[in-house]
């Protein structure tokens, strides 16, 4: 990197750290229902009205050692936390994309993304106008993207123009969630499985990344859904020092992982015998985890583990920016 990589990633870090802080402030005030430029921040246990000095981000919390000036109440860690992760997030869409329309767009993209995460891990709660605004930011750009490219002359069928992408994302995100809710409800047993926000996260994430890829980010989030609970579930067990199960399944999740690492590699071509120990041993450590599972720790100790979807799907669409697959 040269000086002037480093002093243009030093400003976007800046300018991410403030966005952070303004991130923040629409979760707060989504929660309160005040508005997001008045009035002026203020402690949420003294209700003063804050200096100037303690709006810096991840400065002020550093200046006030995470305590309000006036009252000293303990302010949450998770106000510096957010900033970084969306400065860090911003910078490294400037690294993958370079400076474009589209770094932007993408910008937002996180932006909104955090949004609905932070609410959803708070409090549960998706708020339809989030979703709203971060479905008409993809729609907006994607009609803006088709637009130049009419006006460029790029030939172009009514499915491949940005906006039928957009547009037909937002409908797949909706009716594969709908599916979804419409199955786990029956499996419920008639009660609620999850709650409709999701259904709207998806709709936006399909207005923003397109019907040929919301497929895959909701597939990929309830793969990360299922890591998210698999680790949770795994400390608990360790807490409740039910060795037998906790180590049951970070062997079959092992032999998981070299069973994919060893097909990779073309060992199991080569090597019909190692195939065939290696599945037995997989199956007979994943029966025996079963039957720990189901013979006494389901049902007592599964409760409020239910990961919120939302969050993994944002976490999919996070992954969609910044691997390379991702165009
Ligand atoms: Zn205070």
């Amino acid at each position: 990197m040269d000086t002037y990589m480093i002093t243009v990633s030093f400003f976007i870090l800046l300018v991410g750290l403030c966005f952070g802080s303004f991130l923040n402030v629409v979760v707060l005030r989504a929660f309160s229902g005040e508005s997001i430029s008045y009035p002026a921040s203020k402690c949420p246990v003294c209700q003063k009205p804050l200096y100037w000095w303690h709006n810096i981000p991840l400065l002020s919390y550093i200046l006030l050692r995470g305590k309000c000036y006036f009252c000293k109440t303990h302010i949450s860690w998770q106000y510096p936390l957010v900033e970084a992760i969306t400065a860090i997030l911003f910078l490294l869409a400037f690294l993958k994309i370079g400076m474009s329309m589209y770094l932007i767009f993408i910008w937002a993209v996180i932006f909104m993304s955090l949004v609905l995460a932070v609410t959803d891990i708070k409090e549960h709660v998706v708020f339809l106008m989030h979703c709203l605004i971060f479905g008409l930011i993809g729609l907006i750009y994607h009609a803006g993207a088709t637009g130049i490219m009419a006006l460029n002359g790029t030939e172009m069928t009514w499915l491949q123009n940005p906006l039928s992408n957009s547009i037909l994302g937002v409908l797949l995100g909706g009716l594969i969630m709908l599916v979804y809710f419409g199955v786990s409800y029956v499996m419920a047993g008639g009660r609620m499985a999850m709650g409709d926000g999701d259904i709207y996260i998806a709709m936006a994430l399909g207005a923003c990344f397109g019907w040929e890829k919301i497929w895959i980010i909701i597939i990929m989030g309830f793969l990360i859904q299922a890591l998210i609970t698999g680790v949770i579930f795994e400390y608990r067990l360790f807490q409740e020092k039910n060795y037998k199960l906790f180590g049951g399944i970070l062997a079959v999740a092992i032999l998981a992982l070299g069973y994919w690492l060893s097909n990779k590699a073309g060992l199991f071509e080569e090597n019909a015998l190692y195939l065939l120990g290696y599945t037995i041993a997989l199956i007979g450590t994943a029966i025996y985890v079963c039957r720990q599972l189901f013979g006494k720790v389901l049902g007592s100790k599964t409760e409020g583990l239910a990961v919120p979807f939302g969050p993994a799907l944002v976490i999919a669409g996070f992954v969609m920016i910044f691997f390379p697959f991702a165009a």
